[in-house]
């Protein structure tokens, strides 16, 4: 049965240094299956709201554990879209 996960992943903002949260969607097949049709999803940093998609420095990125995430019509809202402030 399809799956999808949610993984985030944490890294420094460019402009005030705070976390930015980056979200991506990713869907696997069955249990062993790798990973397909991987899609970010948004990021933004917590402290100022800079939206910043990639970590210019690749080395402090933390990545947290994917998540099963259930509900399918979040996956159809396209990155900036909904506006987190
Ligand atoms: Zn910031």
């Amino acid at each position: 049965m399809k799956k999808q996960y949610l993984h985030l992943s944490a890294y420094s903002c460019d402009k005030c240094a705070g976390p930015v949260i980056a979200g991506s969607i990713a869907v696997r097949e069955n249990e062993i299956s790798k990973e397909t049709g991987i899609r970010e999803v948004g990021a933004i940093c917590l402290s100022c709201g800079h939206r910043q998609s990639k970590a210019t420095e690749p080395g402090l990125t933390h990545n947290f554990p994917p998540t099963q995430w259930e509900s399918k019509k979040a996956i159809g809202v396209s990155p900036g879209a909904a506006e987190l402030h």
